[in-house]
């Protein structure tokens, strides 16, 4: 080719990157040396914008790609910076998250920084922080040691130290469980007691890497020689501890770009800073400063609530107010829908997601999200009883699953012994059905879905891998693998992603289920008491809401458990957003007096031996009549008289963990 040739062939390719931007977009791609800082709201494409800029880049040629650093704060965020930039061509740039990288450098350097091997990490956090408050005669339960453990991560990340502790904690108005004093003194003896055992805890990797390139010029030398385009994505969220490593790692250059939102700052309670976004432009003044308004992921429905949302906060002076301008054709308007207790309400999002995924949205385009871990069971009963896949938050540990390291071992042990190009696919199957995986789904719940689920994955993973690369054999496969445990890159499990709202930044889903909006859960009650704790957590649930395409849907119960009093009221953050009685509320708040179920004549008789069945089933199980079965559910059977397991996983109420568990003896009741 010649030279001019393969000019225009770079250039076009270039030109294609910037022809996927807007106007403001392209300015900041375009803006590929000096400091840049991009300020905007939700889905105005501040992720498109930077992967776009570092691909111009480097297809330009002013970026080595291995040169190119992005980092950013979960490590499904950085997987999703990765899966965009191979979108985009670009192979070799790092995108990790601050401690993914740190820990890198560090393994690396431990030997000269720190006199030996990488030390290793603290496993268990709370046992150590136990361990100083006993030394201070402090006595904890379970729920001051998790404040305690908060209070040092604060500190750390506030770089603060034991002495500066007490002063600190005042003027942020921390509220510890002990008096500020105990706490530096269990703090200050936690340091300790980690520094005899040899440890490093997830701060101190940050801290010890900074630490290195700030003392040792020869170490700094080299980490800046390898990096030399820093990128932060979700900026507002960056901590001073994060802050100081990113100014190590600069060393005084200003190859810089930054992106974020104040409105998402979600983690300010952990010690994150909006500060360093807002102040960017004094530090550098030389820096490009660009507002994105125009939101490309939202229907305007989806964007108007986020607006309205967001435009109830009380706003830091000087905040800019980054409203967004809807640019999707229009979609359905969001729905609110309150329930009596939390069982109904995740069957009924069940319900939805599974009608959705039956009309043709893949199920990986659905999530549903919550405030609180804890919440998410009730929701994985709900799914798998309606028979729908999910993946509980993305699987970011995918390969540390104790089924996935078999499997991988299992694999490397086999490609050992040689391996045949072109039949990757049945060997990987062969090699997990000896650990006892098999083609067919096992029944729902418990751990051998999510073992099923895992090892799914991996078989799935070759199937896309042979289809790029057909004569991929297990050893490239194993290799594979390797890369993309390092990488912590999980191979995409298709599912209903279940999340927690903090865990669903940066993402995006066609259709979003927002749950459990009740009051003392969104805000949550630990931020009652400090007006800008509720306003995190308002900002936190305009996260949420800004990560629907399409489908968005609020919803909350009344009572936690069926039967019990319905007085929890819905989430003050839906007040003048949702109508004030919910016209989506199934029936009623108090319904009256419960109907009599009245059948005749056979279906009567058989009725009731299905109810004398179901009490001693629930007996047994110790658990209320109606976890078994409805009335209602028993009715449609009774009515029916199924005559196998298929026509009964037909009926209402009857999804598959309960065909597992009750269908062949609710046949013979029916058989008599
Ligand atoms: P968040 O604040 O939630 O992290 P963001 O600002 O990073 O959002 P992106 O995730 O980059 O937004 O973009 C949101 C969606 O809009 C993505 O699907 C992206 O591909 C799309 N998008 C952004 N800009 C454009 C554009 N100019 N043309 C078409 N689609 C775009
Ligand atoms: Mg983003």
């Amino acid at each position: 080719m010649s030279l001019i040739g393969a000019q225009t062939g770079t250039m076009s390719r270039a030109e294609t990157v910037l022809a996927a931007l807007d106007e403001e977009q392209r300015t900041a791609a375009q803006a590929v040396s000096g400091p840049v800082c991009i300020l905007a709201g939700a889905g105005t494409g501040k992720t498109r914008t930077i992967t776009h800029r570092i691909a111009y880049g480097v297809h330009t040629g002013v970026y080595v790609p291995e040169q190119v650093l992005a980092v950013t704060f979960t490590a499904r965020a950085a997987g999703e910076l990765r899966g965009r930039l191979a979108a985009l061509d670009v192979g070799g740039v790092q995108a990790r998250t601050f401690h993914a990288a740190a820990m890198r450098q560090l393994r690396y350097f431990a030997p000269r920084v720190l006199g030996g091997p990488m030390p290793s990490l603290v496993e268990n956090k709370l046992r150590l922080v136990a361990t100083a408050a006993s030394r201070s005669r402090l006595s904890t339960d379970r729920a001051s040691l998790r404040d305690l453990a908060s209070e040092i991560e604060w500190a750390k990340t506030t770089l603060a130290t034991p002495e500066d502790y007490p002063a600190r904690a005042k003027a942020a108005g921390r509220e510890p469980p002990f008096e500020a004093a105990a706490v530096a003194a269990v703090y200050a003896s936690y340091e300790s007691a980690k520094q005899r055992d040899g440890a490093l805890d997830f701060e101190d990797l940050l801290l010890v890497t900074a630490y290195a390139l700030e003392e040792h010029p020869a170490v700094a030398r080299e980490v800046r020689g390898q990096y030399r385009h820093f990128v932060v994505d979700e900026y507002q969220d960056v901590n001073p501890l994060q802050q100081r490593l990113l100014d190590a790692w600069l060393g005084g250059r200003a190859e810089i770009c930054v992106v974020g939102d104040p409105n998402q700052t979600i983690y300010s309670f952990t010690g994150a800073d909006p500060d360093y976004l807002l102040g960017f432009a004094d530090r550098y003044a030389d820096a490009a400063v660009v507002k994105l308004e125009r939101d490309y992921r939202s229907t305007p429905q989806v964007v108007a609530l986020a607006n309205r949302l967001i435009g109830q906060a009380t706003r830091r002076k000087g905040l800019p107010g980054l409203r967004l301008l809807g640019q999707r054709p229009d979609g359905p308007e969001p729905t609110f829908a309150e329930y009596p207790d939390e069982p109904t309400e995740a069957a009924a999002v069940a319900a939805r997601c599974k009608s959705l995924i039956d009309s043709g949205t893949p199920a990986a385009e659905i999530a549903v999200l919550f405030r609180i871990n804890a919440q998410s069971e009730v929701y994985e009963a709900a799914l798998t009883d309606v028979g729908v896949p999910y993946v509980l938050k993305g699987g970011e540990r995918f390969f540390e699953r104790p089924e996935v390291r078999e499997a991988v071992l299992l694999l490397r042990g086999a490609a050992a012994g040689g391996s045949d190009p072109g039949a990757l696919v049945p060997t990987v199957r062969d090699v997990l059905a000896s650990t006892g995986w098999a083609e067919h789904r096992p029944p729902a719940g418990g751990a051998a879905r999510d073992r099923w689920q895992s090892l799914s994955a991996l078989v799935d993973l070759a199937v896309d891998l042979v289809a790029e690369t057909p004569t991929l054999d297990l050893a490239g496969f194993v290799g594979h693998l390797a890369e993309r445990a390092n990488a912590q890159h999980a191979p995409t499990v298709q599912g209903v992603t279940l999340a927690s709202m903090h865990a669903a930044k940066g993402l995006e889903w066609d259709a979003v289920f927002v749950v459990g909006l009740v009051d003392g859960v969104v805000p949550i009650a630990q931020s009652l008491a400090r007006p800008e704790a509720v306003e995190e957590e308002r900002r936190l649930l305009y996260v949420a809401v800004t990560r629907a395409r399409e489908v968005l849907t609020l919803s909350w119960s009344l009572a936690r458990n069926p039967g019990a009093k319905r007085a929890r009221p819905r989430s003050r953050f839906l007040t003048g957003i949702a109508p004030e009685s919910s016209p989506n509320a199934p029936g009623p708040r108090r319904p009256g007096k419960k109907q009599k179920v009245v059948l005749e004549g056979a279906a009567g008789e058989l009725f009731e031996r299905l109810r004398a069945w179901r009490s001693q089933a629930a007996q047994s199980a110790s658990v209320p009549a109606y976890v078994v079965f409805t009335d209602a559910t028993l009715q449609a059977i009774a009515e029916t008289r199924p005559a196998n397991l298929m026509e009964l996983s037909s009926l209402p109420g009857i999804g598959a963990r309960k065909l597992d568990l009750y269908g062949e003896d609710v046949l013979a009741t029916v058989s008599g």
